[in-house]
């Protein structure tokens, strides 16, 4: 057992071992080493999704490489929100949506259907274009927006091997305000909660 937590602290990792590779070779052995494998993100996940009993392998000491390409960004599988947001900005562009907390993992947000803010704009996983998947055979595989089995891939639970890199839509940057409401009264919620 390796003891490691999540973020919150309120769960122990069951797994046998933890793997922090370094480079795309080691990730690669890790992954044909481990007869069960499981990737760690930023341990956000409040439950088991990312525990294994097997192996867990994380991505944190490997490159964070972000390359920007047209209206389009291809991140490596360990980048964090607060990694790219900044990226971005200073070339005037930017993601969509974002997860509440810049140092989340965004393949991990994604692998959940993480939310990020306005019921106008879709989910974190809306913004991805193609998934590169290292699976358990050894092989590595893009699946891309059009492609027949896309639908199930942005969103996998984890459940598919290792996300190497992400190709994520974006758009022109833009200036964010928040409101915030002093103490809002039960009655007045209710009495109009859609305009809340
Ligand atoms: C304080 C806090 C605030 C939060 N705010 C929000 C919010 O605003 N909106 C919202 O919807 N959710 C929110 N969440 C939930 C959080 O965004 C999700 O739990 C998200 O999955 C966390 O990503 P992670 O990388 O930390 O996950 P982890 O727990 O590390 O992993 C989640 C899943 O992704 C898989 N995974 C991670 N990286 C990879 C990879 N590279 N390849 C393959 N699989 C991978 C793991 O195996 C696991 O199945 C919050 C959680 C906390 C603790």
């Amino acid at each position: 057992m390796t003891d490691e937590r999540n973020w919150a602290e309120n769960l122990t990792y069951s797994a046998r071992r933890l793997v922090r590779p370094r480079t795309p070779d080691e990730l690669r052995d890790a992954v044909s080493g481990s007869e069960q494998i499981r990737v760690l993100g930023s341990r956000h996940c409040f439950n088991d999704i990312a525990d294994t009993t097997g192996t867990l392998i994380s991505l944190a000491d490997m490159p964070r490489e972000i390359e920007v390409a047209g209206d389009t960004v291809r991140i490596s599988g360990g980048v964090r929100y607060g990694d790219v947001a900044p990226e971005l900005e200073k070339i005037g562009r930017a993601l969509s949506n974002l997860a509440s907390l810049p140092h989340i993992s965004v393949a991990g947000a994604i692998a959940t259907g993480t939310h990020g803010s306005g019921d106008r704009l879709g989910s974190l996983a809306t913004a991805v274009r193609s998934v590169t998947l290292l699976t358990t055979s050894g092989e590595e595989k893009t699946i891309s927006r059009g492609d027949d089995e896309f639908g199930g891939v942005p969103v996998h639970l984890g459940a598919l091997g290792v996300v190497t890199s992400l190709v994520l839509d974006t758009e022109p940057t833009y200036r964010v305000a928040q409101y915030a409401y002093d103490g809002p009264r039960w009655e007045a919620i209710l009495a109009d909660y859609d305009a809340v």
